[in-house]
């Protein structure tokens, strides 16, 4: 439940309905618990834009552009108590109220990440980073300091280095072996094509000058006819394939590195697309000792099957109050369109006779998908090519025309990356959500159009024909696959041009979204999609205090300068009323 006198919130509730906002009464009103004042604060608390991103007359825009509706926010607890001016606002401040001046920085309702893989982001961070290190020495000096906090005995992974940049000079397991000789070492590199370890992890692989080498790979020897500890291609695996699975306190402190990374890049909720039951464990224990800095929005996966017969037993989890909620069943349909795998109508384009794979093929089990879909589960089926979308868009279809009651569950389709014209209304049609990722536009153009052709093309990545089409929408980054950073998901969205700002112009610039539409697809349409639209998304009072604060204005940036989004910082992150990042 709620920690909120709600007496009290019924007299200010009437309080700001009687007089207007601007002018509230001090002498009935309560005390903040924290103001921040000086902002440029956007509320979002205005009509939407219409489908084609037409601002709406209540929004603050005008022949200037755009500018805030408000300067202050003040909040109470675990809600937001008033919104409009710093000399209103200041009214709320009692003995024990902090008050931050935000000296003109952005205030935003809360960001939220709808598709990310917080477990992935958290190992990725939790290995040493190599990228962009120079030499072999400074690679092996970043491993002795990481090798002072690791038990012996236990693997230590670093990744990053440049397999490309280093062909000339691969380096060998001498120098590592005898800097870090009481960890097994496992060296990544950048795009995964090359590795190299101590002598310790070639011992604990079993790896001797006798060992098969897969198929594509090769295993270097040294001068005296020894494995040297450098592998190239397929035989990084040899290497790879004998670091052990992390314990579950390994587990638990990486998704707690990924979490808190999302704090500090402004995210108030991230959505996590596919857990299982060893992670939805960790998560539960994690609420449960209230160590979750964000909002967890769990999607279980669908391919573990035990994990989903529980669930289905002890149906959906309503009390969206908590700070983990779990709702939500993750389809797996097809692959991916970049290593052929997303199922297409038609054949690739740079591959005659071949269109990928889909459902049974892909492991999807239909079943057990319309059994989640019945016991009311949200269902969030990630679809790719256009088959794959049509097929999976039949499916929810199916289940919902056998049992109507499960449309209510607004079912995602998680990237809907490639879309048949012909299927493009049958998501509105079915209530059906388009979870989407801006930067994969931005990181899939170069070679997207070679698989699909240049007609096929124009449904692909289509923001905008969707939302006309009656989708609704909601953004994210999938990361770690890809950079979740909300300044590049706002350019990327705004601008469809990449990180150099290429193409001029934008890539099919008419699927471009407005700025009121990116920002609340990072925010009032992910609260939808998580069936919290009445508790966050806006701000207002009453709502959660969720809120993020940045150094640039995404609203003036798009119509002057959107380039400047990518030089963006996160100042705070405010989640439930406290403060988990500040810089
Ligand atoms: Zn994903």
């Amino acid at each position: 439940m709620r920690q909120m006198n709600l007496l009290a919130a019924v007299v200010f509730l009437g309080l700001v309905a009687s007089c207007a906002e601007d002018h509230p009464d001090p002498t009935k009103a309560e005390t903040a618990s924290l103001i921040l004042t000086n902002a440029r604060v956007y509320t979002l608390n205005w009509d939407e834009p219409a489908l084609d991103g037409t601002v709406m007359p209540n929004a603050p825009h005008d022949e200037g552009g755009w500018h805030p509706d408000a300067e202050a926010v003040a909040t109470q607890g675990r809600e937001i108590l008033f919104v409009g001016s710093n000399d209103d606002a200041m009214k709320f401040k009692g003995e024990s109220t902090r008050v931050i001046d935000l000296a003109g920085a952005t205030v935003i309702p809360g960001l939220v990440d709808s598709h990310t893989h917080i477990f992935g982001l958290g190992a990725l961070l939790d290995q040493v980073n190599l990228v962009d290190v120079a030499t072999e020495e400074a690679a092996v000096a970043l491993i002795v300091e990481r090798a002072k906090s690791v038990p012996p005995g236990e693997w230590i992974v670093g990744r990053g280095w440049d397999e490309g940049a280093w062909a000339n000079r691969y380096p060998d397991k001498a120098m590592l072996t005898l800097a870090v000789p009481n960890h097994p070492v496992f060296m990544d590199s950048l795009h995964g094509f090359a590795g190299w370890g101590n002598q310790m992890a070639l011992d604990a692989a079993g790896i001797s000058a006798k060992t098969e080498v897969p198929v594509g790979g090769e295993m270097r020897l040294g001068s005296d006819g020894q494995p040297s500890g450098l592998f190239l291609n397929q035989g990084v695996e040899m290497l790879r394939a004998a670091i052990p699975a992390p314990s579950r306190e390994t587990l638990t402190n990486q998704f707690l590195l990924g979490i808190r990374q999302m704090a500090a890049d402004g995210y108030t909720a991230i959505h996590d697309a596919g857990l299982d039951t060893q992670q939805m464990s960790i998560l539960e224990e994690l609420e449960a000792a209230d160590k979750l800095p964000v909002r967890v929005y769990a999607m279980l996966s669908l391919r573990d099957e035990e994990l989903i017969r529980k669930w289905i037993e002890k149906g959906p989890d309503t009390d969206t109050d908590s700070m983990l909620v779990t709702r939500t069943v993750k389809a797996y349909y097809d692959g991916a369109l970049g290593s052929r795998g997303a199922r297409l109508l038609y054949d690739y384009a740079d591959q005659p006779g071949h269109r990928g794979i889909s459902g049974d093929g892909y492991g999807f089990n239909q079943e057990l998908n319309a059994e989640a879909m019945k016991a009311g589960f949200q269902i969030a089926v990630h679809a790719i090519g256009d088959a794959g979308n049509r097929e999976a868009i039949d499916i929810l279809e199916h289940v919902i025309k056998e049992n109507p009651s499960t449309a209510r569950n607004r079912h995602r389709i998680e990237h809907a990356q490639v879309i048949s014209p012909d299927d493009i209304p049958r998501l509105g049609q079915l209530g059906i959500i388009a979870s989407m990722e801006p930067p994969h536009a931005m990181e899939d153009k170069t070679w997207a159009e070679e698989r699909l052709g240049p007609e096929r093309i124009l449904g692909a990545y289509a923001w905008r024909s969707l939302r006309e089409s009656g989708a609704r929408l909601t953004f994210n980054s999938d990361n770690p696959g890809s950079d979740h950073t909300i300044f590049y998901g706002l350019h990327s969205a705004i601008t469809r041009q990449d990180k150099n700002q290429q193409p001029e112009g934008g890539w099919y610039a008419d699927q471009r979204m407005t700025a009121d539409e990116a920002v609340r697809a990072y925010s009032t349409w992910s609260a939808y999609a998580s069936f919290r639209e009445d508790e966050t998304g806006i701000i207002a009072a009453d709502r959660w205090a969720d809120l993020t604060v940045m150094d640039v204005d995404p609203f003036v940036l798009a119509d002057d300068n959107p380039g400047a989004f990518l030089g963006g910082r996160i100042i705070m992150t405010i989640v439930d009323g406290k403060i988990v990042y500040e810089r």
